[in-house]
């Protein structure tokens, strides 16, 4: 091979240079605005692979050019995939995807076995592999890769040929991006078991309403290990029902790489000190008794759903939420089964308005547009002493923050600005 064309660059585009530089193959990153009147025919001449960014849709006229052309073409992660000479597990999902992944890597850690988190987690596999290539890992055939894989990952990804692989839930979210709707968006995640044994393909307990997997059992917020009690999750960060999904999903794929029979004091205290990360229904501050809320990181209407049942286990109406952002075609209205638990609702950005007429006159809505400021000034002037106020927003965030990180850091801002 003596050419690869990298189309959209980002993370995935370095990460396929630098696995093609250390490869010795001549890589061209290019993109659609740059390209925009160039001959594509000059562009792909010579190329013998084409590899393409997740950020990069179907609308591409450069990857319409190499699909009608007959190019092969794949994502940066099979690229990495090829390259890789460890194991692998993957995690898919709509929600949940980052802190399985990073328990899992957490976990395999703690028992000695040399995991790194690769995908759509930061941190290319294309650039894992380029590293070894490079010699800076030993023991490369020992390493498991634990891989975070997003649906637009899959659509030019063959076969995963993961040791075990997880999907974890399937909900409204990225619907923009595919015709088919949500049939065709779990068709795509479902691309992650295509080269597992069928054994160790499994699924989040939402999807199986079963809190069990691999000998381990939840019940009562309790973690059993056939039969025997192993843990109270309350002991640990991963108590509130959506992360007890995390929990066992990670477990599973932990099984799958390790006997644990035999390890379970060593698992037990690596799972009292995992923490969860950052804009992940992460407490900021509490001001005059209120309690204010970071779940930035929550994109989709099922993951402000999850956050606001991990704060309440009763409906209480004494949260008020703030909410709203960049619309991804998403079915907002399962947000109205939250009314019982909502004191008010604050919308804000560009789908603001379509998550207010969600919710009925049960729930006082304000829309504060495009003033995030005032969203968090109007949520601390309407919760009283044993409120929370959570901002999960339910959207993405690109149309007023860099990204979700960005959207946290300014709410925490704002509210340590809040007057005592
Ligand atoms: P992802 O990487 O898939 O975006 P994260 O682990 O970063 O998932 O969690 C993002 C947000 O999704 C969390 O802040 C929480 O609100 C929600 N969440 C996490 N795990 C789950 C789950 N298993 N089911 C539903 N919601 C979840």
């Amino acid at each position: 091979m003596k050419k690869i064309l990298m189309i959209g660059g980002g993370i995935s585009g370095q990460a396929a240079a630098q696995l093609a530089t250390a490869l010795d193959i001549e890589c061209c990153i290019v993109n659609d605005t740059e390209c925009a009147g160039a001959k594509l025919s000059e562009i792909f001449s010579g190329v013998d692979l084409v590899v393409v960014s997740p950020g990069v849709t179907g609308n591409s006229r450069l990857l319409q050019y190499a699909v009608a052309e007959k190019f092969e073409v794949i994502s940066e992660l099979e690229f990495g995939i090829r390259h890789f000479p460890g194991k692998l597990l993957a995690v898919t999902g709509t929600n949940g995807k980052t802190t399985t992944v990073e328990l899992t890597e957490f976990l395999l850690k703690k028992l000695q076995v040399n995991a790194v988190a690769a995908g759509n987690i930061g941190l290319g596999l294309a650039a894992v592999a380029a590293g070894i290539i490079r010699g800076e890992f030993t023991d490369a055939e020992k390493m498991v890769a634990v891989l975070e894989v997003s649906s637009f990952q899959l659509e030019h990804t063959q076969k995963i040929p993961a040791l075990a692989a997880v999907l974890l839930n399937v909900e409204s979210d990225h619907i923009n991006r595919y015709a088919g709707g949500l049939s065709e968006y779990r068709a795509v995640k479902e691309r992650i078991f295509n080269a597992v044994p069928e054994d160790k393909r499994f699924y989040g307990m939402s999807m199986t309403g079963q809190k069990y997997s691999c000998g381990f059992e939840i019940l009562n917020d309790t973690l059993y290990f056939q039969g025997k009690t192993l843990l109270d999750l309350h002991k640990t960060a991963l108590a509130a029902e959506h992360n007890q999904e995390n929990l066992l999903a990670a477990l599973s794929l932990v099984a799958s790489v390790v006997p644990l029979a035999t390890r379970l004091n060593e698992l037990t205290n690596a799972l009292q000190e995992f923490k969860t990360g950052d804009h992940r229904i992460s407490p900021v501050a509490e001001i005059n008794g209120v309690k204010y809320i970071d779940d930035s990181k929550a994109t989709n209407p099922a993951a402000v759903i999850a956050a606001v049942k991990s704060l309440e286990k009763m409906p209480c109406k004494n949260i008020v939420l703030i909410a709203g952002g960049l619309d991804k075609d998403m079915d907002f209205t399962p947000l109205a089964t939250l009314t019982g638990y909502l004191k008010k609702v604050i919308v804000y950005g560009r789908c603001g308005s379509k998550v207010a007429g969600v919710f009925t006159d049960e729930v006082p809505v304000f829309d504060a547009k495009t003033d995030f400021a005032l969203a968090v000034r109007e949520a601390a002037a309407t919760a009283i002493a044993g409120d929370t106020v959570l901002l999960s927003p339910a959207a993405a965030s690109m149309d007023m923050f860099k990204d979700y990180k960005e959207r946290g850091n300014v709410f925490a801002q704002l509210v340590r600005a809040l007057p005592q």
